[in-house]
């Protein structure tokens, strides 16, 4: 298991998406700063269950798997990063519209391929 401090994370995360035409880490960071210290990012073992990643907003962790390519991986964390700003400024959980318009804010397309379920509106954390 890794754990990451969102920070850290981000600045992995832009490393590999300057010049793909998203906003990248400067922009998530400004967004994040209010939050950087309350939320962790942790690489584990998720399991068959949860392939890519999970936001447990109230414990305020966010899993990544740990067999992820790097591909993957940056765009479970744009996802998951959502949610949390989702969350945060919007009270918003799940495939929302404001988890959408957070996606497409950072410039990820992946918010067309999710709709939101009454359970999942229900729930307090769901997975990827
Ligand atoms: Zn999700």
């Amino acid at each position: 298991m890794i754990s990451l401090a969102i920070h850290d994370a981000l600045v992995a995360f832009d490393a590999q998406m300057r010049g793909h035409g998203v906003i990248g880490y400067n922009g998530l960071n400004s967004l994040c700063r209010d939050f950087e210290d309350e939320v962790e990012v942790v690489k584990a073992d998720l399991g068959p269950r949860h392939a890519y990643g999970v936001c447990q907003l109230r414990r305020q962790v966010i899993l990544l798997d740990v067999n992820l390519d790097v591909s993957q991986e940056q765009r479970t964390l744009i996802h998951e990063v959502a949610h949390w700003l989702a969350y945060k400024v919007y009270g918003d959980r799940g495939h929302g519209r404001f988890w959408r318009r957070t996606m497409r804010w950072l410039g990820d397309d992946g918010w067309k391929r999710y709709v939101n379920s009454p359970e999942e509106m229900a729930a307090e954390e769901h997975d990827v």
